[in-house]
Order: structure tokens, then sequence, then C-alpha cells
């Protein structure tokens, strides 16, 4: 089991979760970040911690496509472990829908 960063992060990036996490699992991309899922211990301390409420456990029904896209990008993104700077327009981002599709070019997680 892993936690997954999910769509509400795009364009968000607060970043309050990756100065949390015990095991240093958070990658950055231009966009958003996520969790390498063969990292992540499961600990759940960053859940909380997001004001995105974008931080997911992969138990939650729905998450299989998130769970590729964490590992994918994981894979490809530096690891991140201190905030960065917010943008200036990640108020007016959050909790917009069709996020994925208009940065990652698809609905489907597993697929951007
Ligand atoms: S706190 Fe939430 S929205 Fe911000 S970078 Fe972390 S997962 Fe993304
Ligand atoms: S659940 Fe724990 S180990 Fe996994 S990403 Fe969050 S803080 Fe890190």
């Amino acid at each position: 089991m892993t936690y997954v960063v999910t769509e509400n992060c795009i364009k968000c990036k607060y970043m309050d979760c990756v100065e949390v996490c015990p095991v240093d699992c958070f990658y950055v991309g231009a966009e958003t970040l996520v969790i390498n899922p063969d990292e992540c211990i499961d600990c759940g301390v960053c859940e909380p911690e997001c004001p995105a409420e974008a931080i997911k456990p992969d138990t939650e029904p729905g998450m299989e496509g998130w769970i590729a896209f964490n590992a994918k990008y994981a894979a490809l993104w530096p690891n991140v472990t201190e905030k960065g700077d917010t943008p200036e327009d990640a108020k007016e981002w959050d909790g917009k829908p069709g996020k994925l599709e208009a940065v990652f070019g698809s609905s489907d997680p597993a697929s951007a």
C-alpha cells in the first residue's frame, strides 16, 4: 500500500507535504508532485498536511490510474524535500476540474 498524489495537486504545489515525509519520497515536475509508491512507507503523515486534499491512500476506490501516474513520474522527476515558492495563481486552480487533461493531455491518469 502507498499514498498517491492526485489531480488537485496540479498547479497548486503548496508543498506542505514534502517536509513531513520521513522517507523523502516526493518527486517534483513543472506542474505537480508525485509520491514514489515503492518508497512510501504508508505512514499517512502527509495526507492531512495537503491543503488541496490531493493526497489519498491507494485503498480508496479509483486510485489504480493514480498509482501508475505516481510511479511513472517518480522515475522521471527529481526528488524534492524542501518546500518551494507556491505559484501566485495556485488558489485560482485549487479545485478546478479538468486539470489533468489541460496539463497532461489525458483525462486518464494511467495514460497521462
Ligand atoms: S501539499 Fe498537496 S497540493 Fe501541495 S504539493 Fe503536496 S500534494 Fe501537492
Ligand atoms: S504516507 Fe508517509 S511515507 Fe508515504 S509519502 Fe506520505 S509522508 Fe511519505
